[in-house]
């Protein structure tokens, strides 16, 4: 047995951790375990979760039902190979998927994470095209701000800036980006605002397979909230000119934004939607892509007869049978008025924050709380700060945000508030 300071050491010298340094690691918190909304350090302290380990555990951890979910499953079958076989976690699953997300999204992918439903949605859109005879149609278009996931054809899409994929540059495929939307979520609709993007699709929607973006928030990107006017009148110009609409909701879906899926602020339905991160109640890894019988059937009567992706652990039973408990527990509950009381929370107890010098702006949105500051931070000092205050709050750029699990009572949400407002204050950059 290692001591917890030598198991460390091996994690600093030999670990990959997200966006992370092999000479200058940054410091490393071991978690023993994690209950509710609480993680438990190895050293014993408690940290109350800010970040539902990146928008996934909107349940809490260690959740008695999705723990059994997991337990019975995998005493009948961990994973099977999804090609040539099926199963009712599966079926169930993208069952519960199609009644669940807006109407005509009928046909589904489960992909194994976030990134690669992307990669998925976007080689069902250019399958597509190749298939209805149009292959010409082989760019994408996005809007600035965005960020879709670190594989490849995920990056080409990220904001070439902020989406923290700059290197990358010249090896990625060249898509068009229009400049984000400026209207924020609550603001009377300019409809200026949609004028570049009307313009580069009627200039190039010959060469155009789809359009895709983060509805209504943008995460990674900028922590953003957009007028649901903007993604209506996107969805309208796709239509007009023969171009697909590719939802990205795998931060958004679930409820986050206040609704079930982002898209519905703005009642439209995309042709293609991405869903991943809270699909599983945060439990593991497991993503899925839908679409639309028309796009299904035509990308199946092209030359290759069929969709071209299927990877090793597609449709995990265990991921499946989590995912369906996940949703059960969901849509059974009056997650709506949850969300929206922790939306409360969050704009009541940020709302001081707007006072602070080195605060730009703090908005929220459903389940969200962002203080955007004037100067980036240095993420290693201002998490000492939250540490010390018992909060697991991880910022980058000048974000400092959180996005609770629905499950933060009132307490513990006005702690995570005070905690965050206190800490940002005596941070000095
Ligand atoms: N799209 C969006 C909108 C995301 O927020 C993320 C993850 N931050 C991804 C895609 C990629 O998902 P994953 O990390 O599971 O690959």
């Amino acid at each position: 047995m290692t001591t917890p300071t030598e198991q460390i050491a091996f994690d600093q010298q030999h670990i990959w951790h997200p966006y992370s340094s092999m000479i200058n690691p940054p410091p490393m918190y071991a978690v023993e375990s994690a209950s509710g909304v609480r993680i438990k350090l190895a050293d014993g302290r408690e940290l109350i979760d800010g970040m539902a380990s990146w928008w996934s555990v909107i349940h809490g951890y260690n959740n008695a039902e999705l723990n059994q979910a997991a337990h019975e499953q995998i005493d009948k079958m961990s994973h099977v190979m999804f090609g040539g076989l099926t199963h009712e976690p599966a079926i169930e699953l993208c069952r519960k998927l199609v009644d669940c997300t807006p109407s005509k999204l009928d046909k589904v992918f489960l992909a194994d994470s976030g990134s690669v439903a992307v990669e998925v949605a976007i080689k069902m859109a250019l399958q597509y095209w190749h298939a209805a005879g149009k292959p010409e149609k082989n760019r994408l278009i996005t809007i600035r701000n965005g960020y879709h996931g670190d594989t490849f054809g995920a990056m080409s899409v990220c904001d070439p800036v902020t989406g923290m994929h700059e290197i990358f540059t010249e090896v990625l495929p060249k898509h068009f980006f229009a400049p984000a939307p400026q209207t924020a979520f609550d603001a009377e609709w300019n409809p200026e605002d949609i004028h570049p993007l009307s313009e580069m699709l009627e200039s190039n929607r010959n060469n155009i397979a789809a359009l895709i973006l983060e509805p209504v928030v943008q995460g990674a990107g900028g922590m953003r909230f957009y007028s649901p006017e903007y993604l209506k009148a996107a969805k309208h110009l796709c239509e007009q000119h023969n171009v697909l609409l590719i939802a990205d909701e795998i931060a958004t879906g679930f409820g986050r934004s206040g609704k079930l899926f982002a898209c519905e602020h703005a009642g439209i339905t995309p042709d293609i939607l991405c869903v991943g991160k809270a699909l599983t109640g945060g439990y593991m890894t497991l993503a899925a892509t839908l679409t639309t019988s028309h796009i299904g059937e035509t990308i199946s009567q092209g030359g290759a007869g069929c969709f071209m992706h299927g990877p090793t652990f597609m449709g995990n039973p265990l991921a499946c049978a989590v995912a369906n408990k996940s949703l059960e527990l969901l849509i059974n509950s009056d997650w709506q008025s949850n969300v929206s009381r922790i939306e409360q929370g969050l704009k009541t107890g940020l709302a001081e924050a707007q006072d602070l010098q080195s605060v730009a702006d703090v908005r929220c949105l459903g389940a969200i709380g962002v203080i955007e500051m004037k100067e980036a931070v240095n993420t290693v000092e201002i998490q000492k700060l939250f540490i010390k205050r018992g909060l697991w709050i991880r910022p980058f750029g000048k974000l400092v945000y959180v996005m609770p699990p629905y499950v933060m009572n009132n307490d513990d949400l006005h702690h995570l508030t005070t905690g965050m407002i206190e800490a940002v204050a005596e941070y000095r950059g």
